[in-house]
């Protein structure tokens, strides 16, 4: 009788999933032809540990808590699956040898899941000559004519159109229908896929969207334990290589739908995390700009506008909310830099004009309350009775914002699309 293979084998690929129980199984690994086995688990494996014996091994320790870091070890994991799925690239004389991967973690649910969940995905992105390098010039012809009578000459399938997060989640809970990532990884996950699966670990790491939410970690860790941000860690928008500009627009949208916006507080103080979502608040008008009421110089485009609205609680019939907001939210700009590099968790913010210098607002890292009761965090407010809001009609007016050199990078809408605000308020 044959062994037992284990259960959950992703369908159409030679990848398995299971719990930290399968590596005690030597009879089911050999079975399943395990050949590559990537353990994600904070364990210490010990040098020659007799379930490990004559088996590849990645090991990624990582604890499955909603702020793992995840996502930086896919590039490495990927490669090391796509090798193994690959490691005997024709069948063996019996026609029967096939490689394997197992991916585990303790309970075969999060961790590994959401390894696996990232291979599918950046694989079905791959052009389909990097599935199988050895295939065109695979020296071997009786396993060339093997393969011709063979209907599954090849041990991965192509799926016809790039998986995104859901569909990856959806074909792998074929194989294993408990799986399920926690929070974080599934937010890392629509990260990888809306920065479209890079491949090395320096396409990833030099990603905007990585670069962006590695920042705003590093900002709620400093602020978690009451600190100012270090500068390095500080993203000024205006600053952001503008060489994919046509797509900036996009990926702050995209970045907003995943609540990975510099203003995600998921992971500080509960007290502070009660800003909205700004993707479900009303956008200003996209081609406002905020000029120093006295001065006149360009304070921020619109699109360094933090969208906020009140908490969800407040009644609008009471209280006056009719009102608009006394403060318009920025995301920080580097205009900002020489206030922000005093290392203060709040203060004021001044025009960036030296000759005018008025004080147009405040920031707080921790949070700034909007008179309409909602929480921006971290909050830089200007003051609405500082500035004056101003409409540029012309794309590229050539307004430059606080003497920085990068313009034109504002939304861009046609003429028909601009939405029309009564009297000047946002
Ligand atoms: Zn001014
Ligand atoms: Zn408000």
């Amino acid at each position: 009788m044959d062994a037992p293979t284990l259960p959950s084998k992703c369908p159409g690929y030679n990848i398995y999933v299971d719990g930290f129980q399968a590596l005690r199984q030597p009879q089911v690994l050999q079975a399943s032809n395990i050949t590559h086995v990537v353990s994600v688990i904070d364990w210490k494996f010990k040098p020659g540990w007799a379930p490990l014996r004559g088996v590849q091994h990645l090991h990624i320790p990582l604890d499955d808590v909603y702020d793992s870091n995840i996502l930086e070890h896919f590039p490495r994991s990927n490669a090391f699956i796509h090798e193994g799925l690959n490691y005997w690239p024709t069948k063996s004389s019996e026609g029967l040898d096939q490689s394997g991967v197992l991916v585990h973690c303790a309970m075969g649910v999060s961790r590994s899941a959401t390894i696996v969940l990232a291979y599918l995905m950046w694989i079905s992105r791959q052009p389909r000559s990097i599935q199988h390098p050895e295939k065109n010039s695979n020296p071997v012809p009786s396993s060339a004519t093997e393969e011709s009578n063979d209907s599954t000459p090849e041990m991965i399938s192509l799926p016809p159109t790039p998986l995104t997060v859901d569909s990856a989640l959806a074909l792998l809970r074929e194989g294993r229908p408990h799986v399920e990532p926690n929070s974080g990884f599934i937010k890392q996950l629509r990260m990888y896929e809306a920065m479209n699966c890079p491949t090395t670990q320096e396409q990833l790491e030099s990603h905007k969207i990585y670069r962006r939410w590695i920042n705003s970690r590093n900002v709620m860790d400093a602020l978690s334990s009451n600190r100012a941000p270090e500068m390095a860690n500080i993203t000024f928008r205006d600053e952001e290589d503008e060489s994919d500009d046509e797509s900036n627009s996009n990926i702050n949208d995209q970045m907003s739908g995943l609540g990975l916006s510099s203003k995600d507080a998921e992971i500080t103080d509960p007290d502070i995390s009660t800003s909205s979502s700004p993707n479900e608040a009303a956008s200003p008008a996209p081609e406002v700009e905020l000029k120093c009421r006295k001065c006149r110089r360009l304070i921020a485009r619109s699109n360094f506008i933090i969208p906020h609205k009140p908490p969800p609680h407040r009644d609008p019939s009471v209280d006056g909310s009719m009102e608009p907001c006394a403060h318009v939210f920025l995301h920080p700009l580097s205009w900002m830099r020489d206030t922000l590099a005093q290392g203060e968790l709040d203060g004021r913010l001044s025009c960036p004009n030296l000759k005018c210098g008025a004080n147009i607002g405040k920031f707080a890292w921790q949070g700034l309350r909007c008179s309409c009761g909602g929480w921006v965090t971290p909050g830089f407010g200007i003051a609405r009775s500082k500035v004056d809001e101003a409409r540029s009609f012309k794309r590229g007016s050539g307004s430059r914002l606080g003497g920085a050199p990068a313009a034109g990078n504002a939304v861009r809408l046609p003429p028909g699309m601009r939405r029309s605000s009564g009297n000047g308020n946002l």
